[in-house]
């Protein structure tokens, strides 16, 4: 989503004489995050002041977050979601009567930039009917930036540092995931954008499953990992987002907690939020525990709370929560409305609708467990970590925010590494960004990076390291692997290297 914004905006601030390269690992129509498609715009300021947004991250987050750089991604946030919906993104709306119109229908009531009111879940987040989401902010990406600047399925594995000019990047080594190709770049300026970490903690799912995650598994670390190696000053790193979310299938809550107003239960079937014992609980993390929204994290927190007084298993009461919806509904309305409860898993993580469908679960019939998923590490969604990037140069904003190229000039969001940006899960300290957050963050990133350039055009990027030297790089854990893989007649066990599954995994035969 950021390096689509990027993208989308670089070429209009670019100078003559200027070149441009994006590089993604995968496909960018199904790539990152936002590869299954969502079902809610997660942050759009829309009538609510920039000031109140600082605020509830503030609080979401327990006051361990940058105001600055959430107040300059509040103040262009929406600009991107009236793009996605001039781009085709099919965003909900409410007609006259206050009724949800989503669709064709929801198009029908007019844009979001022309007035017509977005159906609102939260106070911050909108509907969409989003399965193809990323494709339309791929495409318009792809015609801004032109496909002859773009390589695919190129796997970006180190950044690298310039030859004579300390502590600038100038370029960086990957591998073609299709060709037998290694490319060299070389760049005066970057924008670091691949996600954030999944698989760091051993994920609930097992064996054949393994591979299923909250966030993608292909938010594998790269923007942390690679820009720590070339000493870009990481932060918040300890805050780690672990969601509750629909088990086995990791399937979305915010619709069900947001739209259609469920509540979960604990084992005794008690509304445990409000309940004397979490409201004590609460009070140890006075103020936020005693806010008037309770953050997150601390939401979550009281869910392994009941589960560690032995008052599990918490259940999403769907049931209740749709039958007082449809109190109210004709049968043809209550039809759309169970089909929007299906269609919430199928825009985003279809493999929950699949297990509903092979336990035979119908929502409105059947409640369905909830369960805290394992930690991640991002820092667009409801955690704040990543790298220490800078703020924007007002005088409000503390000097010790401020990152200072070589020419004493700020560049915002550019990182301790000089020339090297970042935006969307990179940027630390600033959480609930989200789809449309990452891609005005990319967007902000693109204008910076070539004031940069301009500001810079008299440096010529040199690399350290000779061309043999980088493919080799690359090429050394294929390598290891092969000098070493007849060592043992069990490929996964080795002294000399540990593959990804290397772990305690007994369906695999050893301990
Ligand atoms: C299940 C789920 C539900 C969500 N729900 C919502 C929601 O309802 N509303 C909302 O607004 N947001 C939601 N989000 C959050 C949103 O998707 C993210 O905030 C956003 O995508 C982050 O953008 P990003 O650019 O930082 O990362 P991504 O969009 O993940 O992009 C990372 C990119 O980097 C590439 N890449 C990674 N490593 C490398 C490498 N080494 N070399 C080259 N390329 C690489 C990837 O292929 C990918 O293109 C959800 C996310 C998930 C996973």
């Amino acid at each position: 989503m950021a390096a689509c914004g990027t993208a989308f905006e670089v070429k209009k601030w670019m100078k003559d004489g200027q070149s441009v390269l994006l590089c993604d690992k995968a496909a960018m129509e199904r790539s990152g995050a936002v590869a299954q498609g969502l079902s809610a715009i997660n942050t759009y300021v829309g009538e609510n002041a920039v000031e109140d947004y600082v605020r509830m991250v503030r609080n979401d987050l327990m006051g361990l977050v940058r105001e600055d750089l959430i107040f300059d991604l509040g103040c262009y946030v929406d600009d991107s979601v009236y793009l996605f919906e001039e781009w085709g993104l099919p965003v909900w709306k409410k007609d006259e009567a206050g009724k949800n119109m989503d669709g064709k229908k929801g198009q029908k009531m007019g844009t979001l930039k022309s007035g017509a009111q977005p159906v609102r879940t939260g106070k911050w987040q909108i509907m969409i009917n989003g399965e193809s989401y990323k494709r339309i902010v791929a495409e318009a990406a792809k015609l801004a930036l032109g496909e002859d600047n773009i390589i695919e399925r190129c796997f970006i594995v180190e950044l690298l540092l310039d030859a004579t000019v300390p502590n600038q990047i100038a370029g960086a080594v990957g591998f073609s995931v299709r060709e037998n190709k290694v490319y060299i770049i070389k760049c005066k300026t970057m924008m670091i954008a691949c996600g954030g970490a999944v698989n760091i903690y051993q994920p609930r799912s097992v064996g054949e499953g393994k591979g299923r995650a909250w966030y993608p598994v292909w938010n594998a670390g790269s923007t942390y990992t690679m820009a720590m190696k070339v000493g870009a000053e990481l932060t918040m790193m300890e805050n780690r987002f672990t969601p509750a979310r629909f088990k086995d299938g990791y399937g979305p809550v915010g619709a069900w907690f947001l739209l259609f107003k469920a509540k979960t239960l604990n084992g005794l079937g008690e509304a445990f939020a409000g309940s004397d014992a979490a409201k004590k609980e609460l009070e140890k993390y006075a103020p936020y525990g005693t806010a008037a929204i309770t953050p997150t994290c601390l939401r979550n927190h009281l869910m392994l709370f009941e589960m560690k007084e032995g008052r599990g298993p918490i259940m999403m009461d769907t049931v209740t929560a749709l039958a007082a919806l449809g109190a109210t509904m004709d049968k043809k309305e209550l039809k759309h409305l169970e089909s929007e409860a299906w269609e919430d898993f199928l825009d985003m993580t279809c493999g929950q609708a699949n297990l509903w469908c092979a336990q035979d679960c119908e929502p409105e019939k059947k409640n369905s467990e909830v369960m805290p998923t394992e930690p991640y590490l991002l820092g667009s969604h409801s955690g704040c970590c990543g790298l220490w990037a800078s703020g924007p140069d007002y005088d409000w904003v503390p000097d010790a925010y401020k990152i200072k190229a070589r020419n004493g000039k700020v560049y915002k969001q550019m990182t301790t590494v000089e020339g090297l940006f970042t935006a969307g899960d990179g940027v630390g300290g600033s959480g609930h960004k989200f789809s449309s957050g990452s891609h005005a963050e990319g967007r902000i990133a693109a204008k910076q990076m070539c004031r940069y350039a301009t500001d810079f055009a008299d440096f010529t990027p040199t690399l350290k390291q000779s061309k043999e030297e980088l493919v080799d790089l690359v090429y050394k854990p294929v390598r290891t692997f092969l000098d070493n893989c007849e060592y043992t007649t069990a490929i996964d066990i080795n002294p000399n290297y540990i593959k990804p599954n290397d772990d305690v995994s007994p369906d695999e035969g050893h301990p």
